[in-house]
């Protein structure tokens, strides 16, 4: 190969490499310009919502990576049966707080009175963390479900989110999170379901579904 060789004497892999390394070079210059423009660092309200399964799975996950990186983090889960939870048996052990709603839902309880109650009791502790800007983020475990059956009010849960501490991460997750919270997220992503599982009878089982 000499250094004279134009376009037309190089073979067709050679040709495909060249434009392929242009067009990468075109993406990167274009990530680069972005991740430069990116420069705002905030707590962000993250929503995992869909029917598909992995929101909950999300949402430790990043509880998780924050406490690898010594962040200070919470976790309220709204909706618990009597179904124990793998995440908490590890988490607790490094440091993070939990607070667990003391009952299943109504399709289990059949009682909304106790069902509010036990809502409102878990809320409580959720608004006292968003309090708290010792608190460098908290997942809020099914939360959505708690708006959409009214067992806790849209507005105050707008309110204590809005007015949480700056640097404060906060991950709510659940089906069909109300409107006025995917609004003001700075991200949402919708877990789909293309399949699963269950549909073809294999039950919940311990150590993968929780
Ligand atoms: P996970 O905790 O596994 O991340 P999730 O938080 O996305 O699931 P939830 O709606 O909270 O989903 O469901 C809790 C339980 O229901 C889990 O055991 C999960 O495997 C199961 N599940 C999730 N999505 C589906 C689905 N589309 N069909 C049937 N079961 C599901
Ligand atoms: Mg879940």
């Amino acid at each position: 190969m000499t250094d004279k060789m134009d376009d037309s004497s190089k073979s067709t892999d050679e040709l495909k490499a060249q434009r392929h390394k242009a067009r990468q070079q075109k993406v990167k210059a274009a990530v680069d310009a972005k991740i430069a423009k990116a420069q705002i660092e905030k707590g962000v309200l993250l929503v995992l919502t869909g029917n598909g399964k992995g929101k909950s799975t999300g949402g430790f996950g990043s509880i998780t990576r924050a406490v690898g990186h010594g962040k200070k983090a919470a976790v309220v889960q709204f909706i618990k049966g009597n179904w124990p939870c793998g995440e908490r048996n590890v988490l607790e052990k490094v440091g993070v707080e939990f607070h667990v709603m003391g009952t299943g839902f109504t399709w289990e309880t059949q009682d909304r009175e106790k069902d509010t109650l036990a809502a409102m009791g878990a809320w409580e502790a959720a608004e006292a963390l968003l309090k708290d800007d010792t608190i460098d983020i908290i997942l809020l475990d099914e939360l959505t479900y708690m708006v959409s059956y009214h067992y806790i009010e849209l507005d105050r849960v707008l309110e204590a989110l809005k007015n949480r501490p700056p640097m404060q991460h906060v991950i709510i997750t659940g089906r069909a999170c109300h409107r006025a919270i995917l609004e003001l997220a700075d991200t949402v992503s919708e877990v789909q379901p293309i399949k699963h599982a269950f549909e073809a009878g294999v039950k919940a089982q311990i150590g993968f579904d929780y």
